[in-house]
C-alpha cells in the first residue's frame, strides 16, 4: 500500500500546498520556462571546461566558502563601483531569495508581492514559515509609485518583492516606484532583475539606487540572458551588512567548486555569453507584433517572454500547441498564455502553429 503526504507528520502550514511544477516535456520547441534557447558559444564552453577541469584537481577539499573570485566577477559585471563585499551568490536566484527570506522573514513575519508575479515568491515565503500577502496591480499589470507605496504602507511587510520586469507579465517597473516603495517601508526591498538584460539598453538598473539604501537588494540570475540555467547560478548586490545576515542562514560551502569555476569562467566571457540578448529581443518584438496581427492582445514586455490575452480557452490552445510539438505556459491568468522568445526558427514554429489553429 502506498503512503501519501497525509500519512506523514508534515508541517501543518505545508499541508495542501502544491510544489513548483512547470512541465518538463521533451518537445522539439520548448518555450515555457523563459530559458535562453541559444547554447553557450563553443569557445566559451571550452574555457569553462578548462576551469572545471582545474577545479576538479582540488575536489577532495571543500570549496572557497566565500567564493571570492566569483563575487569579484559579479562586482565587475554589475559595475557602479560595487565591491565584492556587496555581492552574494547561490544556486540560482531562487536560492538567493530563499537566503533573504530565511534571514528576514520566518515565523510570525510577512512577505509581500504585487500579483500576478513570480509564482515562487509565495512558496519560498511559506518554506520559511512566514505569511505571504499578495498586493494588486493596475490596468495592464502596471504599478504606479503612489499605488505601490500606499499598499506597502498599509501592510508594512518584513520583505517586499518587486519583480523588474515582472514575470509572468513582462511589465516594466520604474525606478520611481522602487524608491517610493522603499520610502514607504521599513522592511527589506528586493528588486528581482532576473530579466533585466532584456530591457531597453538605456534603462538604469536598481543597482544605481543601492547607495544609502541599506534595506535594498538587487537580485539577478545567470539563467536567462547568460544562457546558464543548467548551472544554477544567481547573485545579488546589497549593503555588506545585509550580506552578513545571509551568512547566518546559508549552508556551509553552498556553492560547489565546480559551480564557482564554471560561473567565474563564463563571466570572463560576459559579452559573448550575452551575445544573443539582442537577437532574443528581436524575436520577442516580432512575436508581439505577430500576435497582435493574429488578433491577440500581447502585453508590453521588457523580458524574454510575452504574455498575451484574447485566448478564449487557454487550456485548449495550450494542448493544441503541445500536440504540434510546442510547449508554452498557461500561468493561470484568465484568457492568457505566456510564450518565451526562442530562436528565430522556434519563434516562427510557435507563430505558425498558433496561426494554424
Ligand atoms: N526570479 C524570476 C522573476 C524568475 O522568473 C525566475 C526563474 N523563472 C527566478 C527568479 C529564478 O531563476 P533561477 O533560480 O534560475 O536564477
Amino acid at each position: 500500500m502506498s503512503v501519501s503526504l497525509d500519512d506523514l507528520p508534515l508541517r501543518d502550514d505545508l499541508r495542501g500546498k502544491t510544489p513548483y511544477g512547470a512541465p518538463q516535456a521533451p518537445l522539439p520547441v520548448a518555450l515555457n520556462v523563459n530559458e535562453n534557447s541559444h547554447p553557450v558559444p563553443e569557445d566559451v564552453a571550452d574555457d569553462i571546461l578548462d576551469g572545471i577541469a582545474h577545479a576538479l584537481r582540488d575536489i577532495n577539499r571543500y570549496p572557497d566558502r566565500e567564493f571570492s573570485a566569483l563575487r569579484e566577477g559579479f562586482a565587475d559585471y554589475l559595475g557602479e563601483g560595487l565591491q565584492q563585499e556587496q555581492i552574494w551568490a547561490a544556486n540560482g536566484s531562487n536560492e538567493v531569495l530563499q537566503h533573504i527570506l530565511q534571514a528576514f522573514a520566518g515565523p510570525g513575519r510577512t512577505a509581500f508581492g504585487f500579483g500576478p508575479t513570480y509564482s515562487m515568491y509565495p512558496l519560498l515565503t511559506a518554506g520559511t514559515g512566514a505569511r505571504y500577502i499578495a498586493g494588486t496591480r493596475g490596468d495592464d499589470f502596471t504599478l504606479s509609485p503612489s499605488d505601490a507605496a500606499a499598499q506597502v504602507d498599509a501592510v508594512q511587510p518584513d520583505v517586499i518583492f518587486l519583480c523588474s520586469p515582472n514575470n509572468p507579465t513582462g511589465t516594466p517597473l520604474s525606478l520611481e516606484t522602487i524608491e517610493a516603495v522603499y520610502d514607504a517601508s521599513h522592511g527589506i526591498v528586493i528588486v528581482d532583475e532576473a530579466y533585466f538584460e532584456f530591457a531597453p539598453h538605456e534603462q538604469a538598473s536598481a543597482v544605481t539606487l543601492l547607495q544609502g539604501r541599506e534595506r535594498l537588494v538587487v537580485s539577478r540570475t545567470m539563467s536567462k540572458a547568460f544562457a546558464f540555467a543548467g548551472a544554477r547560478v544567481g547573485y545579488m548586490a546589497a549593503d555588506p551588512a545585509l550580506i552578513d545576515a545571509l551568512r547566518l542562514v546559508r549552508l556551509p560551502y553552498h556553492l560547489s567548486a565546480l559551480t564557482q569555476a564554471a560561473a567565474t569562467a563564463a563571466l570572463r566571457h560576459a559579452p559573448a555569453m550575452l551575445g544573443m540578448v539582442d537577437e532574443i529581443v528581436v524575436q520577442r518584438d516580432r512575436i508581439s507584433a505577430t500576435l497582435s496581427a493574429l488578433g491577440y492582445t500581447p502585453y508590453e514586455s521588457w523580458s524574454n517572454f510575452v504574455l498575451f490575452g484574447g485566448v478564449d480557452d487557454p487550456a485548449a490552445t495550450w494542448k493544441a500547441l503541445y500536440d504540434r510539438g510546442i510547449l508554452i505556459r498557461d500561468v493561470g491568468l484568465p484568457h492568457t498564455l505566456r510564450v518565451t522568445a526562442g530562436t528565430e526558427e522556434e519563434s516562427t514554429a510557435f507563430l505558425e502553429a498558433l496561426a494554424s489553429l
